[in-house]
């Protein structure tokens, strides 16, 4: 059996971020964006958003707030908005299972994401807090159905190490990659998140010192803006040499069209080739670069050499190079009539990488963050349209996509695999989490097992 995984998807709420401080880091441009700015518009969204609410419904203001964000972008916030509004994080979840029953998910892998040090504050709830209410009103309850990724931040990390506030003004209790190893050991969690696009490199921040120390200044944050790059990299490590050890995936944020702590962070801090030094040191890491590293933006400005969009370039000669590293496709618009650029840009990068990209490539949608667009519900189907119905997949292959390719990327082989085919250090954790906590292990695993 070829179980279904999707290995990207979200199920935070707007008040487990820092929404306002992340609309203000947006660029406002021209006599519109003036007008936005003025009154504070950026603020009274993240409002409405960050309110609790039972039901879906809301206020004439925050409609007509929610439907201006919507002309402005071309495109529609309402589901999205009515989802990150939500009260309970069971909801949410709830609400992802649901818009995909039809699409037969055997296992869903939210990536739970850490925003808090990287955008001016707005006072939320604490992540050790958001991470145990996912473990208890989410994993739990799912009994096998679904299993999260938590995030990791070196800036967290070393403001607990280094004795200093939140950004809230809270002493932390826990280090990041201290949450991290509660998460996966004992709370039902894969893997790891990173979001380097906020401020961090996967490896040497000490040639982006300056970048980062006056973001920390521009947003309020000067306490902060001491961290060295030479300090981030020895977090970064500590994390790298725990997720080899422990066989503990990665997934990386790798696009530049994303949530970034400012215009053009994800260049300075997010691309590809950084992980290049990583991943000579720690060959068998298994690290997804998510989304592909393919942008809207990029496709129209600056193609790389052979036509196609220079990040997927490099990501392609990543896995080419690395035999651990994957891609997702979580966020691809192939459920529009873009899904043409995409037939165009998966022929040529078949043409020249056919002997590594089936074999890699995984399935996300990268729920709830898709909902803007329209006919993000068909998203399963019109990826398998455009890879096995435009004949660029065999049969085997789109099963692969689905998750097959997934079971080796979260460490989820069977316990008798060599250990030259990867990893299984997931499908013992999660046999031992099922017994302890009197959970069935589900058909997926089972069948994929032992
Ligand atoms: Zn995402």
């Amino acid at each position: 059996m070829k179980p279904v995984i999707d290995v990207h998807e979200h199920i935070f709420r707007a008040r487990d971020i820092p929404v306002k401080g992340y609309l203000y880091s947006r660029p406002y441009e021209g006599f519109l964006g003036a007008l936005v700015r003025f009154f504070r518009l950026p603020g009274l969204l993240a409002c409405c958003i960050r309110r609790r609410r039972r039901t879906a419904e809301f206020g004439p203001m925050c409609r007509l707030l929610i439907r201006l964000a919507g002309v402005m972008t071309r495109e529609d916030y309402t589901t999205w908005a009515g989802i990150l509004s939500q009260p309970d994080v069971d909801i949410v979840a709830a609400m992802m299972q649901d818009t995909f029953a039809h699409d037969r998910i055997h296992l869903f892998v939210p990536l739970m994401i850490d925003y808090e040090y990287w955008f001016q504050n707005t006072v939320d709830i604490p992540l050790a807090a958001q991470i145990d209410e996912v473990y208890r009103h989410v994993v739990l309850r799912s009994r096998g159905r679904v299993h999260p990724f938590a995030p990791f931040d070196p800036v967290r990390e070393l403001a607990f190490e280094h004795g200093l506030p939140s950004p809230d003004g809270r002493k932390e209790h826990d280090g990041s990659l201290a949450l991290v190893k509660e998460a996966v050991d004992n709370k039902g969690f894969l893997g790891v998140k990173l979001y380097n696009s906020l401020g961090y490199r996967p490896w040497d921040n000490a040639a982006v010192d300056d970048k980062r120390s006056a973001l920390f200044r521009r947003i309020g944050m000067p306490l902060y803006a001491g961290i060295t790059g030479v300090q981030i990299d020895h977090a970064m490590e500590k994390l790298y040499r725990w997720c080899v050890q422990e066989q503990v995936p990665i997934t990386a944020h790798c696009v530049s069209d994303g949530i970034e702590s400012y215009p053009g962070a994800s260049y300075d801090f997010c691309s590809p080739q950084y992980w290049r030094n990583v991943l000579r040191r720690h060959p068998t890491l298994h690290l997804n670069l998510a989304h592909f590293g393919w942008s809207e933006a990029e496709r129209y400005t600056g193609r790389g050499t052979g036509g196609m969009p220079p990040w997927v370039k490099q990501v392609c000669d990543l896995l080419r190079d690395f035999p651990f590293v994957f891609t997702d496709v979580a966020h691809h618009a192939a459920f529009t009539p873009r899904a043409a650029d995409y037939l165009r840009d998966y022929t040529e990068i078949l043409g020249s990488y056919r002997d590594v990209v089936p074999k890699r490539l995984l399935f996300g949608i990268d729920w709830h963050v898709v909902s803007r667009l329209k006919g993000y519900e068909r998203f399963k189907s019109a990826y398998v349209d455009l890879l096995r119905g435009n004949g660029l997949f065999s049969r085997a292959e789109t099963a692969d996509f689905l998750g097959g390719n997934a079971l080796h990327f979260l460490g989820l082989l069977k316990r008798a695999a060599p250990p030259a085919a990867g990893w299984n250090g997931n499908r013992i954790r999660l046999a031992r989490f099922y017994r302890r906590n009197g959970i069935t292990p589900p058909r997926w695993f089972t069948a994929t097992g032992p």
